[in-house]
């Protein structure tokens, strides 16, 4: 017997695909038709576009948006041993790309309301050693890039940014990626702007971290048979940079439909703030670009009327009984994991601890309906009294 489709999805990419496959699938042919795959023409074409659209001057494509951190970090100067300030809040990827460059990443705690890099945290972590601060823009949502500015200068570090939830995001007129000496991107399918598989993208508006990044992409060869670098295979498919042309013209209008949900949770939502359950602060208004729409079921939710009590977990699968499916950004902190235990002890980073306990990510897509939203929140409404 197979299940039923859920009544409202956690994304729903083919609403987004349908009304562009055609043209997608003309891209697709004339690639095929070229024999054109690596380093080609659509990836030049797609570097150029996405840079700029970020108001930057380069785009290097790569494999995924792991390794533009990674030998992003390289391309930026980042030496073995070096120390690097990484939110304890983040995707485990951060993590993994910082290792990858021989650096050690130094976790810091979030601010509780937006969950993002506490730079005040942040400060504390600082040693001799630190070289760079990578603000991960989570959940869409910039890092306040003035108050990036003001950190990394005073304490002469690197800004490296993790815009891989953040395409096209905007706070104090920066857009996500110009902030810093060097940013880096994912276009995993279910981001903002994903591809048909995996893709990454360094942007920078250094041309010597840009050359540099060119070539710890491809074998750490400037030119064919010329390696200068040790460098790695890691590149962005032409195939995927051409699906990734046809697809940036419409990214504002999706980031902006993203927006609009956000809104229209936002409103609904607000009657059960009292009951505490809270949206994760907005403080970028309409530069947030909502990758996740992520509430908080706090501790006051469980406390205030203790015959209601309702924790994360049962509210994820009361929500599940009514098709509504929900995530979880994310369930387990880097630093309680198995494979990295030596970042941290339990009750190091509390905020993030507490948010992983008790955040739970709502359906978030282009295209989502309105009735969509209410049906959502009705149900958690309704989540108190079965
Ligand atoms: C998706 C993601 C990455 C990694 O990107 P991949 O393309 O999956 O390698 C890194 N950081 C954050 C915050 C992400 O969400």
């Amino acid at each position: 017997m197979s299940s039923r489709p859920p009544k409202v999805p956690f994304v729903n990419l083919s609403l987004q695909h349908q009304p562009i496959q055609s043209q997608i699938a003309a891209a697709i042919g004339k690639i095929i038709q070229e024999g054109d795959f690596i380093l080609g023409q659509a990836l030049a074409e797609f570097e150029t576009a996405f840079a700029a659209a970020s108001g930057v001057q380069y785009g290097v494509g790569v494999a995924c948006g792991t390794d533009a951190i990674a030998l992003g970090l390289q391309a930026c100067g980042i030496n073995p041993g070096d120390e690097i300030i990484v939110p304890a809040n983040t995707f485990i990827a951060t993590i993994i790309a910082v290792i990858q460059a021989k650096a050690i990443p130094i976790l810091v705690d979030c601010d509780p309301e937006t969950a993002l890099i506490d730079l005040t945290a942040a400060e504390t972590a600082i040693t001799s050693k630190t070289k760079a601060i990578i603000p991960v823009h989570l959940y869409g949502q910039m890092v306040s890039p003035s108050q990036l500015l003001d950190f990394a200068n005073h304490h002469k570090l690197i800004i490296f940014e993790d815009a891989a939830q953040a395409h096209l995001a905007e706070r104090e007129g920066y857009r996500a990626g110009s902030v810093g000496k060097a940013a880096a991107f994912s276009f995993y399918p279910s981001k903002n702007l994903g591809c048909f598989g995996d893709g990454g993208m360094l942007i920078t508006n250094d041309a010597e971290i840009a050359e540099k990044m060119r070539t710890l992409r491809n074998y750490g060869a400037p030119s064919k048979y010329l390696h200068t670098e040790i460098g790695t295979n890691s590149r962005l498919d032409n195939l995927q940079a051409s699906i990734l042309n046809i697809k940036l013209p419409y990214l504002e209008k999706w980031n902006r439909d993203r927006n609009l949900a956000a809104q229209h949770y936002n409103t609904l939502l607000e009657p059960l703030k009292h009951k505490g359950i809270v949206p994760i602060a907005n403080r970028s208004g309409s530069g947030h670009i909502y990758h996740i729409y992520a509430i908080e079921i706090t501790e006051k939710s469980s406390l205030a009327k203790p015959s209601k009590r309702i924790d994360r977990n049962t509210l994820q699968q009361k929500l599940a009984q009514e098709g509504i499916e929900t995530g979880i950004h994310y369930p387990v902190p880097c630093h309680l994991q198995p494979a990295y235990q030596n970042l941290g002890n339990p009750g190091d980073f509390p905020h993030t601890e507490t948010l992983c306990q008790q955040i739970l990510s709502l359906p978030m897509y282009p295209g989502l309906s309105n009735t969509q939203i209410e049906q959502v929140v009705r149900a958690i409404e309704r989540s108190w009294k079965r």
